[in-house]
């Protein structure tokens, strides 16, 4: 809520959250009169819909306009796009070309250079494991197969596949970032070798947010003729994008990220200066120009397409709005908390996205007391284990601090209140965890826990 010209000041009343449907919170306006005095306060409610939805780094709502345009092609226009003799085939087979056209215009590449898949699991997979059997130096069982450079942020959808070739012959670096958690070109460069096939750098990291030095990495690349794949997947629909200017030869994005349906996703795969080969994964009726076989999910590749198309046109005025957003959420929690750390680059980061640490509290237990705010923690990220997340472990954050985050992720519906809402509700979580920390009261008397010696039994 803005202070201006008709309120002159503002406070929450009571709030009211049910853990499930909607709640709301209770305000104290004070309106001025045409002459500029002071009217006495008035109560406003506003609605909120609980729980509050801040985790749009690990999926988003699918946008209205996507699920309409993706419903004829359930009932009506239901036929396969492989089918070229009945215009139920043409009607399938002109949609998912117009949908390639969009997801086109999204990264500034040709239509032709579009494979859809099922997932940036899958784009992922095909990329990396497509280019390292097509440009292995030896064949398939001799040793010595060829370098691979990565780093040990990636999403699991990389490094996976990535350890895979290693137990297949192929010799694999994982770069460790920055304490900022960056990976820039300087240690890209400083890692290629004379063998090396293949280099595969996010663009930016779906945990702390922060975003590498692409065009710079794919420069370096391009000079030494070695594959850039780049997984771009919390980045693809959220900033600009352009494919020849950043030098990537392969590029991963996801339509369930970009507010369209699961299940569908994109890899750009770059037909000219240079060719890229891949080897499929999967064989069968030679879709998607032989490289991903299948009869194509014509319903997703609509949404998707139709995703890519809304990214495009609203991307710029979604990344101004929730930065302000993300901004005013980090200084409300920053103001009302003390011990807060703020994982990642503070500037060269995604605009919605923010992950914090509370020390003193565990993650798990924090979320446990805002129930009402559906985010994620760094102690869950590997879902049944309670291992702290191994992105904050390798940019050098300590367990405890690990095990104590947050990550807050912003999407095209979150709305300012939302953002209060969640500010004021994780502040007492915060407050009440640490009453019962017996670890807090020691810091709060100015005794440096970490230089304590425990006794052990
Ligand atoms: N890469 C990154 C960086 C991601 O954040 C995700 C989704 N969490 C994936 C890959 C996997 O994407 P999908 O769910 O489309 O398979």
């Amino acid at each position: 809520m803005i202070l201006g010209e008709q309120v002159w000041g503002v406070g929450i009343v009571r709030n009211h959250a049910p853990w499930q449907g909607w709640g709301h919170i209770l305000l104290r306006l004070g309106f001025k009169t045409g002459s500029g005095s002071r009217n006495p306060a008035k109560e406003l409610y506003v609605a909120l819909k609980f729980p509050i939805y801040l985790d749009n780094a690990a999926s988003t709502r699918c946008d209205p306009r996507v699920v309409e345009a993706m419903l004829p092609y359930f009932t009506e226009h239901f036929g396969n796009g492989g089918s070229r003799s009945h215009s139920f085939g043409w009607k399938a087979e002109e949609a998912v070309e117009a949908a390639r056209d969009s997801a086109a215009a999204l990264i500034g590449a040709q239509s032709k250079e579009i494979v859809f898949t099922s997932g940036a699991t899958e784009s992922n997979n095909l990329a990396i494991r497509g280019a390292a059997s097509m440009y292995a130096r030896n064949p398939s069982g001799s040793t010595a197969r060829g370098h691979i450079v990565t780093s040990m942020i990636e999403h699991k959808a990389v490094l996976d596949p990535c350890k895979r070739l290693q137990r297949e012959g192929f010799e694999v670096t994982f770069l460790r970032p920055a304490a900022d958690g960056l990976i820039t070109r300087a240690m890209v460069e400083e890692a290629l070798r004379a063998d090396t096939i293949l280099v595969s750098i996010m663009w930016a990291n779906n945990e702390i947010g922060t975003v590498n030095e692409i065009p710079q990495i794919g420069e370096l690349c391009k000079s030494r003729e070695i594959v850039f794949h780049s997984d771009g997947t919390q980045w693809v629909g959220k900033m600009p994008t352009d494919v020849e200017g950043a030098g990537v030869d392969l590029l991963s994005w996801s339509s369930h990220k970009i507010y369209g349906p699961k299940g569908t996703a994109g890899l750009f795969v770059r037909r000219r200066k240079p060719r890229i080969r891949l080897e499929p994964l999967v064989d069968g009726g030679g879709q998607e120009r032989g490289m991903r076989s299948g009869t194509q999910n014509v319903t997703g590749i609509v949404g998707f397409g139709r995703a890519c198309e809304l990214a495009r046109a609203e991307m710029e005025a979604d990344g101004t709005r929730l930065l302000k957003l993300r901004r005013k959420l980090e200084r409300e929690l920053m103001q009302r908390v003390e011990s807060v750390q703020l994982n990642g680059h503070a500037e060269r980061r995604l605009p919605h996205l923010t992950n914090l640490s509370f020390a003193f509290v565990e993650g798990e237990s924090l979320m446990m007391g805002i129930k009402d705010i559906a985010c994620s923690s760094g102690s869950a990220c590997t879902s049944a284990s309670l291992e702290p997340s191994y992105v904050l472990k390798s940019l050098g954050v300590g367990d405890e601090m690990a095990h104590s985050s947050l990550r807050l992720s912003l999407g095209r519906w979150s709305s300012e209140e939302e953002v209060d809402y969640a500010a004021g509700a994780i502040a007492k979580a915060v407050d009440h965890l640490r009453s019962m920390s017996p670890l807090y009261d020691l810091h709060k008397e100015g005794i440096d826990i970490s230089k304590i010696q425990w006794a052990h039994h």
